[in-house]
């Protein structure tokens, strides 16, 4: 999609297919278009940041240790992932180690992936680097009339959870829903959208605010560090934390 302009009866969108430029009608429009969204632009322009100072950062590397091929390791430790959790999986022949923090992002990711070094034996190298980050502000934005946003284009991203998959393909159905009830009284669909994504955005409210506050806690705990260590922001390495090293490891 390359544009689109909402008329009276409808909504207006470009279209180029290879080298082919076309232009549809239509009545309803679902934006599933992901975190840089045209159409999230076009409606809604003061959703986006100029720049994101939070995001998260994957390491993939080459080499070995004692970690399990098949296992996905999250590891629940605020030294090492203050806003959700951190990660170890290996994706076709690369190991990926990462984290997502709200500042000092390198920082972070290069103390996980040194501890799991220790902690694994792990013996590699760094083959590349990937950062992500939200361009998205303001929270969730579900879209106007009858053009419904859903996804990452709505900001569904749950931050203290870390997942978003699973509230794209809800929102996703409750889209088609509310363009079907929308059908049936004439009623702009973004009415009964928003009344079905109510739950949704409350949850994300509750968990928005959870992320906040551990956010804190973790900024007294080094600022509380600084004052006596010679390290301060040098956490515990993981023989230290011992049992505080939750890993969840699933056969998938
Ligand atoms: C590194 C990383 C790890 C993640 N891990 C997890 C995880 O473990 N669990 C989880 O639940 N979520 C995870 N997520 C988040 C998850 O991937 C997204 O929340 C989810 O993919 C959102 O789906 P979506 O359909 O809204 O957007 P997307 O998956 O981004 O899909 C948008 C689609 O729209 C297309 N598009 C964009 N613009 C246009 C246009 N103008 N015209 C036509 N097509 C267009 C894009 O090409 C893309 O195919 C992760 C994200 C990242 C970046």
């Amino acid at each position: 999609m390359i544009d689109f302009e909402q008329a009276n009866d409808g909504i207006r969108i470009q279209l180029q297919i290879g080298t082919e430029s076309r232009e549809i009608f239509t009545r309803y429009l679902i934006a599933a278009d992901g975190m840089s969204s045209k159409i999230r632009k076009k409606l809604h322009p003061d959703g986006f940041l100029q720049k994101t100072p939070k995001g998260a950062m994957n390491y993939y590397c080459t080499g070995e240790g004692d970690l399990d091929p098949n296992g996905l390791y999250m590891v629940n430790i605020k030294e090492y992932a203050p806003i959700m959790f951190a990660w170890i999986y290996k994706k076709d022949d690369l190991w990926v180690i990462g984290t997502g923090a709200e500042y000092d992002l390198k920082g972070y990711a290069d103390r996980f992936y040194d501890d799991v070094g220790e902690k694994y034996n792990f013996k590699g190298e760094i083959a590349r680097k990937e950062g992500f980050a939200s361009p998205l502000k303001g929270g969730v934005y579900l879209g106007e009339d009858n053009i419904l946003l859903c996804g990452d284009a709505a900001g569904l991203l749950d931050a203290y959870r870390g997942v978003a998959m699973d509230n794209a393909a809800l929102s996703a159905r409750f889209a088609v829903q509310a363009i079907l009830d929308a059908e049936k009284t004439g009623t702009k669909a973004i009415s009964y959208y928003v009344q079905k994504m109510g739950p949704m955005k409350r949850q994300m409210v509750v968990n928005e605010k959870s992320v906040r506050l551990s956010l804190l806690r973790m900024k007294c705990i080094i600022w509380h560090k600084s004052a006596s260590d010679s390290d301060p922001c040098r956490p515990p390495n993981l023989e230290q934390v011992g049992q505080r090293f939750r890993t969840m490891s699933a056969t998938y």
